[in-house]
């Protein structure tokens, strides 16, 4: 206690020292009893299992948390209101309810997560509506990108609950999630670079096929190669009609039903030869 107490002091003067944007009352432990809001989620029973006295239970403006070790946390939390006020400069959004943050250490736990849910064994974070879920090995390097790719998630959700095709989700989760990661960590004097295994030529999806797409590929590179080229069309597509545009933008897929040569055309006055252009600009960027 006394511990946490004396740490929270020094988190704050620095703080204070290089003019973070979330001031450090933002950020408070508090016990089960004291939370602001105790109705948690089927999968968030499951994983507290009525054991919350053994968890350590925060607030900060926009979360909740619910962590198996309390270390990660004040650090976890100046980073998702970072995130979250950067989100909200980009689409801005009305967050009613908290979102709800639990940091898992025990891999056997984090596995039935998983498997519950359907999602691959090996990822370490995970978005389901208005929860986010993260595994904090200590045995693993840092995990740098996986909290502000899943907020990047949550955001979407809080917007269009789970409307947006996959690829327009991954991608802006994947090319933001990385644009955060690498800005909050630089102005931190951490360099992040990215290593990106080289996909063989065979696995890249024709177009219309990625653009269709309403689930995962299967095979471990299938789906790399899915998560690559959904981030590039997307990095491609905010530069080409600028980044404030992209609520309108998606509100015009919605509208058509997501067809994107339709919308780039009657929307945005494009023409054949600019659609061509966007695939060859795409294609630049994966090579
Ligand atoms: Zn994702």
């Amino acid at each position: 206690m006394l511990r946490n107490a004396c740490m929270r002091i020094v988190g704050c003067a620095i703080g204070l020292w290089i003019g973070m944007a979330v001031p450090c009352e933002a950020y408070q432990e508090r016990a089960w009893r004291e939370l602001s809001d105790r109705t948690l989620s089927r999968m968030g029973r499951a994983l507290l299992r009525g054991q919350t006295r053994h968890w350590t239970h925060a607030e900060s403006p926009h979360f909740i948390y619910h962590a198996a070790v309390p270390d990660p946390l004040p650090g976890l939390a100046r980073e998702a209101e970072w995130v979250v006020a950067e989100l909200a400069r980009r689409v801005p959004a009305d967050v009613d309810a908290p979102g709800r943050i639990y940091v898992l250490t025990d891999r056997r736990a984090w596995q039935r997560l998983m498997q519950v849910s359907g999602r691959r064994p090996e990822g370490i974070a995970l978005q389901i509506k208005n929860e986010i879920f993260l595994l904090r090995d200590p045995d693993q390097p840092p995990a740098y990108v996986d909290l502000p790719h899943e907020l990047v998630h949550w955001w979407l959700w809080g917007l269009y609950e789970g409307t947006l095709p996959l690829w327009i989700e991954e991608g802006l989760a994947e090319y933001w999630g990385w644009q955060l990661a690498q800005t909050y960590h630089r102005q931190r004097q951490r360099h992040l670079y990215r290593d990106r295994p080289t996909i063989s030529p065979t696995l890249w999806l024709p177009w219309d096929e990625l653009l269709a797409r309403t689930t995962y590929p299967a095979e471990v590179e299938a789906n790399r190669a899915f998560y690559r080229q959904s981030e590039a069309l997307m990095a491609t597509l905010l530069e080409r009609v600028g980044q404030a545009e992209l609520h309108n933008w998606i509100r015009h897929m919605q509208a058509a039903d997501w067809q994107l040569e339709q919308v780039m055309h009657d929307s945005y006055g494009w023409n054949e030869a600019d659609m061509i252009r966007l695939w060859q600009q795409v294609e630049k960027r994966l090579k």
